[in-house]
């Protein structure tokens, strides 16, 4: 699955649901969202065909997310046969119902999980979740932990709010082997986006430099594909990345692909064009060319909101879903 900008696809992200426990808001607007009828979402046995067409044309990793993909009520299920598939599969989740899926998880081979957490103090956290759930979150963390899996903590930074919070996210991973991904504050529909609220990867680094020596901080080097620019302080035991898809995006290297709850397929994350494979899937028709067609009309960079002025415009990027119409 190679695009005209010789990208090969490898890497399949699955939003399972719209729905969610928590109401986070830079990712659900204010106003909440529009749910799509259940008829046009994809059933378990629509998401396995789709993704095992996508396996067989080289998709070797594979992540739910959602929305909240543990609320869906037949996540176990789905897990189940996903991990069947022969592809590393993992999940992105809040951890609020985690504790429900420690076996299904093990039997699924699941072994890394990103867990989203924005502030390590209760009331911002319920402030910016808009939900009370900071203890079972910490609750869980702890049992996922204790279960053996590696943690991977998706923390949004934003200025004024959790920018205060870096060197405690980071003092995180001193005696423990997790790995703190910041990252920057994106633009989508209804998420109330504004430059000045954006932490850049810059920012991050000059507050790392001012709070620890310059010779303990390392830059480690990055997997082929990776969006994280991943860092570590000397004898700590995890690690700290930054994902900086505003100030220094990563997309000659992208390898990612997306399929939205009801089907549609994304090539970009920005992308507002979309791929209807469910109702191809639905009428009978062979899914693939669609696949090849909307791989190869992927854009050099960020949908084509390649430029900064660009990224910055309203009228581009709210064409785009929110973020938890698309997953992540
Ligand atoms: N509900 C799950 C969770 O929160 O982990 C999975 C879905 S959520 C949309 C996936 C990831 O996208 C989360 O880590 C979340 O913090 C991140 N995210 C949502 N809106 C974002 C935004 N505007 N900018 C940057 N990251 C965002
Ligand atoms: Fe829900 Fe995740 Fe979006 Fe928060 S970031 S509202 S937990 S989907």
């Amino acid at each position: 699955m190679q695009d005209t900008h010789g990208r090969t696809h490898s890497y399949l992200r699955i939003s399972i649901t719209e729905n969610c426990n928590l109401r986070c808001t830079y990712c659900m607007p204010t106003e909440g969202i529009a749910l799509t009828p259940k008829a046009h979402l994809m059933t378990a046995d629509e998401i396995v065909s789709i993704a095992q067409t996508f396996v067989n044309l080289g998709v070797n990793k594979i992540r739910l997310t959602g929305g909240e993909p543990l609320v869906r009520k037949d996540a176990a299920d789905l897990i189940q046969r996903l991990g069947k598939l022969g592809v590393e599969l993992t999940l992105t989740t809040n951890g609020i119902l985690v504790h429900n899926f420690i076996e299904t998880f093990k039997e699924a081979g699941i072994r890394t999980l990103n867990l989203s957490i924005d502030s390590l103090q209760k009331e911002k956290f319920n402030q910016i979740t808009r939900r009370n759930y900071f203890d079972k979150f910490q609750e869980n963390m702890e049992l996922l932990d204790a279960n053996g899996f590696n943690l991977r903590l998706n923390v949004v930074v934003m200025k004024g709010f959790n920018d205060n919070e870096i060197v405690d996210f980071i003092e995180l991973t001193k005696n423990r082997n997790i790995q703190i991904r910041f990252i920057e504050f994106m633009p989508f529909d209804g998420n109330q986006w504004k430059r000045d609220k954006l932490v850049s990867y810059a920012d991050i680094l000059s507050q790392v430099n001012d709070n620890y020596s310059v010779e303990n901080v390392e830059r480690l080097t990055d997997k082929p594909n990776d969006t994280a620019k991943n860092h570590k302080i000397t004898s700590y035991k995890g690690s700290f990345s930054v994902i900086s898809s505003v100030t220094n995006p990563f997309c000659s290297t992208c390898n990612r692909i997306r399929l939205t709850a009801d089907g549609k397929l994304k090539n970009c994350l920005f992308s507002n064009t979309e791929t209807n494979l469910l109702q191809s899937l639905r009428a009978g028709e062979s899914i693939e060319p669609f696949i090849f067609q909307n791989i190869k009309s992927k854009m050099a960079m960020r949908g084509g909101m390649d430029a900064d002025a660009k990224f910055q415009n309203p009228d581009l990027f709210s064409k785009n879903r929110s973020m938890i119409k698309i997953g992540g």
